[in-house]
């Protein structure tokens, strides 16, 4: 069926932003140009194994810093399944990022399980820009940890941020 083009399209780009790089911010604002609105959803959960670095809050101002530009992308934090939080916001699709064949492999099983138990909400997947295929949260937090430079990665405050949070 066509999609309903009296009310607005709205998607969520879920993720850990912990924190968020010039690679999200490729996406989301890529994601932005599609749909009516985009929120993006920061997952705020004490049942993850791995501890975020940075609080939920703190995750929360580095994207809204890095998005002002965007007029139609708002942020959130959510703590439920994420059709579930979709489905609250009136949410049609989730969009997400893909860089290597390794993230192919986790987000066809996610495709399959979040299908199974929404199949009302479609996942949309953008292709990671060739200078950011590489670059992950995680990644940024090695190199700071190393005193490495991260400043062509992420934004300023969260280079800042970053730098006394892990130099050693
Ligand atoms: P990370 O894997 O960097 O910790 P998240 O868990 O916050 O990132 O991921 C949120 C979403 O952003 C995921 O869909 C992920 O694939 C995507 N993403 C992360 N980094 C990039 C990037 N450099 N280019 C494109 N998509 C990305």
């Amino acid at each position: 069926m066509p999609p309903d083009s009296s009310r607005p399209h709205i998607a969520v780009c879920p993720g850990s932003y912990d924190p968020i790089t010039k690679g999200h911010v490729d996406i989301i604002s890529r994601a932005s140009e599609i749909f009516d609105e985009l929120i993006v959803a920061v997952v705020n959960a004490s049942v993850r194994k791995n501890s975020a670095l940075f609080g939920a809050e703190e995750r929360v101002g580095f994207i809204e810093d890095a998005t002002r530009h965007l007029g139609n992308v708002r942020v959130d934090t959510f703590d439920v399944l994420i059709v579930d939080y979709a489905r609250k916001v009136g949410a049609t699709a989730i969009v997400k990022g893909l860089r290597a064949i390794s993230d192919f492999e986790y987000e066809l099983e996610m495709n399959q399980l979040n299908r199974h138990l929404a199949d009302d909400i479609e996942s949309v997947y953008l292709m990671a820009s060739p200078q950011y295929s590489f670059l992950s949260s995680s990644g940024v937090k090695e190199i700071a940890t190393f005193g490495g430079d991260v400043s062509d990665l992420v934004g300023d405050e969260v280079a800042r941020r970053l730098k006394e949070a892990l130099a050693r």
